[in-house]
């Protein structure tokens, strides 16, 4: 078990801002995962348990404890009846994940192609693009539970999922590190092709699941919303704001008092939709590539923040409550941050 002392964390996210950890260590099994919990019980120190820093804010002071870096790696694949069961521990780069399964001509997660971060930070926030939830496909998430210090599995019921929701992102936040998590895919499988974007794309055909794989991500490369180091607009946490579910009522009256027959909006349950942020923000005023210091929208994608390179995170935050603010005043909506802040 090496723990090394004040280590700089933006390096480990994708939005590169970020003071130092006071300690960092790396997990690549689940006994050394049990270690280090015992190491910072007995100092005292809060932990923070990192993946792929892909939908993390790290503030200018960094984290005053010790930080994991969850590095189980391994996957496989089982046959069971006329589905296969494919683990993978929480380390596992998603989408060399989504490679290896459409590789193998299964399907369930080829929407999910090209988000970044890793197979643990997936049942977190209920990965979803492109009309596919990791939630559909999760039979089990096995977990460290911080609390009795066991290791649990959670069914999917048990986890909670919800649109960017689980029991780990809310009721339960801090309590479970993902060690494991277990995927039932459908070998032969059609993709789904539910999203306009993607159904235009095909316009009506059926496309093979690589075709899907390789479509999502060049959609995906256009907002830059691949990991791309040559493209500055993707130093970013990826949309920095959820989409607001609002009741029809509320739609109804933005677009009376904006003087439209009606608003982008998507059913989101009984009396409710969802709105795109990404249209709000814009409509408060924020076009893409907009810059406020060393912070900025990308020019590829309104949702987005970036750092345009050598941002603070006090900087990405000033922006983001620009943004939150302009909307709330603009259309009495608070827009809650998908990121995770760390160190605030
Ligand atoms: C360019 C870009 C595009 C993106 N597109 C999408 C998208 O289309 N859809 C979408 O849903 N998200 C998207 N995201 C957000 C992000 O990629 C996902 O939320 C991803 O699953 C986060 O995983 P991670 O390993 O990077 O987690 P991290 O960022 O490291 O951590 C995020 C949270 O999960 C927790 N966590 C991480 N690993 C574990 C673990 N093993 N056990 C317990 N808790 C853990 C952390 O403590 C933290 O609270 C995007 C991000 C970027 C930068």
């Amino acid at each position: 078990m090496e723990i090394l002392q004040n280590i700089l964390l933006a390096p480990f996210t994708t939005i590169a801002v970020g003071g130092p950890a006071k300690y960092f260590s790396r997990a690549r099994t689940a006994a050394e995962l049990v270690d280090l919990f015992g190491w910072a019980r007995s100092k005292g120190e809060n932990v923070f348990v990192l993946g792929g820093g892909s939908n993390v804010l790290v503030s200018d002071a960094g984290f005053d404890g010790l930080v994991v870096k969850i590095e189980i790696s391994g996957i496989n694949f089982d046959v069971v009846g006329d589905t296969v069961l494919v683990t993978a521990g929480a380390g596992v780069d998603w989408d060399g994940f989504v490679r290896e399964c459409v590789d193998r001509d299964l399907a369930g997660v080829e929407c999910l192609s090209g988000i970044p971060g890793n197979v643990g930070g997936t049942p977190v926030q209920n990965v979803g693009a492109y009309g596919q939830e990791v939630s559909e496909t999760i039979v089990r998430v096995r977990c460290f539970d911080r609390a009795a210090g066991t290791i649990v599995e959670l069914s999917n019921d048990e986890c909670g999922f919800e649109y960017r929701k689980s029991i780990f992102n809310t009721s339960e936040r801090e309590r479970y590190v993902v060690l494991w998590v277990v995927f039932r895919l459908v070998p032969g499988g059609q993709p789904k092709i539910v999203y306009k974007d993607l159904q235009q794309r095909f316009s009506g055909g059926a496309p093979s699941l690589r075709e899907a794989r390789e479509t999502v991500i060049a959609i995906r490369r256009e907002k830059s919303m691949v990991i791309d180091p040559t493209d500055p607009n993707s130093r970013s946490a990826g949309s920095f704001f959820k989409n607001p579910i609002v009741s029809t009522s509320v739609a109804d009256s933005i677009a009376e008092e904006l003087k439209l027959d009606s608003i982008p909006q998507f059913a989101a349950g009984d009396d409710d939709v969802k709105i795109p942020a990404a249209w709000l923000i814009e409509q408060a005023g924020f076009r893409k590539g907009f810059i406020l210091g060393n912070a900025g929208i990308s020019t590829n994608h309104s949702l987005a923040i970036i750092n345009r390179g050598s941002a603070t995170s006090a900087e990405i935050v000033a922006l983001k409550d620009l943004t939150q603010k302009s909307v709330l005043d603009k259309f009495g909506i608070r827009l809650q941050p998908e990121p995770i802040f760390i160190g605030f």
